[in-house]
C-alpha cells in the first residue's frame, strides 16, 4: 500500500500504487480498514459476496485514506446496503462532516447523500474498544500523527493482528503503551514510509521507518511484520533492497505487496478449526 498519493508506472508494478485499503476477514466477518484508492479496486475485484452491512474503520481522514469511498461501487450503488464508518481520531466526532466537505462541488461533482446506499457515520475516541452488534470486538489506540490516527487490534480464533498506521515514532521508542497494545501479535502491520536515512528530512510529517517497525515488533514479540504506507517515490527495486536489509534484521518481516493475502492460520487452541474460521488479512489494495 502506497502512502500519501497513488502512483502508477513500470517502477511500481510489484508493490503497487494504490493508497490504503485492507480487507480483514475474521472467519465470515469482514472489516474494511481505510478507504484509499485501493477501495475501488477491492470493490471491482472482490470475488466473494459482500455483506449487506459493511463496517469501514478509518485510521484517520487524510485524503489517502478516504478518497476512494465513492468508488466502492458494488456497495455504494446498492440501495439495500449500509456502510457504517467508524472514526476515532477526532475526539468522538464522526467522519460525516469532514467527508461532506470533501465530497461536494466544486471539489467533487456530487455529495455522498445522493448515493443509493445508506451511510451511517459513528464517532468514538481512540483507546475505546469497538463492540459490534454481532458481539465482535476490535481494540483501538491513538497514534502520533497530525490530527491523530487510530491503530486497530483484531483478535480471532486465537490469532492477533495489529494495524499501526499512520504513525510517527516517538522518543523513547518503543512507546510503552503501544508496545503493550501490539504484544504478541501474530502479524504487526506498520507504517514504514521512510528509511532511517530519509527520516531526518521528514521529521514531523507523521510517518515512521521500517527500522522502528522492527524495533517495535521485536520488543513486543510480534511473530511477523508487514510494512505498508510506502513512499510514493520508492521504486520496486529500491523496496526489494530495503526488504532484504530488513529481513537480515527480522527474517519474518516483509513489505506488503498490493493484493497480497496473508492468512494467519488456525489457532493451536482450536485444532479442528475449518479453513473458513481462520483469521485472514487480505492486504487488499494497499495503504
Ligand atoms: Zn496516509
Ligand atoms: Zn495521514
Amino acid at each position: 500500500m502506497r502512502g500519501s498519493t497513488p502512483v502508477s508506472g513500470p517502477d511500481t508494478v510489484e508493490f503497487g500504487g494504490n493508497t490504503p485499503c485492507l480487507e480483514i476477514r475474521c472467519g465470515e466477518r469482514l472489516f474494511v480498514l481505510d478507504a484509499g484508492s485501493g477501495l475501488g479496486a477491492f470493490g471491482r475485484e472482490c470475488t466473494g459476496p459482500l455483506p449487506q452491512d459493511i463496517d469501514l474503520l478509518f485510521s484517520h481522514l487524510h485524503l489517502d485514506h478516504t478518497a476512494g469511498l465513492p468508488f466502492f461501487k458494488p456497495a455504494v450503488f446498492d440501495a439495500g446496503r449500509t456502510i457504517r464508518t467508524y472514526c476515532g481520531n477526532l475526539d468522538g466526532a464522526c467522519a460525516g462532516e469532514a467527508l461532506g466537505r470533501m465530497f461536494a462541488p466544486p471539489l467533487f461533482p456530487i455529495t455522498l447523500d445522493v448515493l443509493p446506499c445508506r451511510l451511517e457515520h459513528h464517532g468514538f475516541k481512540a483507546g475505546e474498544p469497538l463492540v459490534f452488534a454481532d458481539g465482535s470486538r476490535v481494540d483501538t489506540i491513538l497514534l502520533n500523527h497530525p490530527q491523530g490516527s487510530v491503530g486497530y487490534r483484531f483478535e480471532h480464533a486465537g490469532k492477533r493482528l495489529c494495524v499501526i498506521s499512520d504513525i510517527e515514532h516517538t522518543d523513547p521508542w518503543p512507546d510503552p503503551s503501544l508496545r503493550a497494545f501490539v504484544e504478541g501479535a501474530d502479524l504487526l502491520v506498520y507504517d514504514g514510509m521512510f528509511t532511517e536515512s530519509e527520516y531526518p528530512r521528514c521529521c514531523g510529517w507523521g510517518h515512521s521507518t521500517w527500522q522502528k517497525g522492527v524495533e517495535l515488533a521485536k520488543a513486543a514479540d510480534a511473530k511477523a511484520l508487514a510494512i505498508i504506507h510506502l513512499h510514493p517515490a520508492h521504486s520496486d527495486a529500491q523496496l526489494r533492497a530495503v526488504e532484504a536489509e530488513m529481513q537480515a534484521a527480522m527474517p519474518t518481516a516483509f513489505i506488503a505487496r498490493e493484493r497480497q493475502c496473508v492468512e494467519l492460520g488456525a489457532s493451536r487452541a482450536a485444532p479442528a478449526a475449518s479453513r473458513a474460521l481462520r483469521p485472514q488479512l487480505t492486504l487488499a489494495h494497499s495503504a
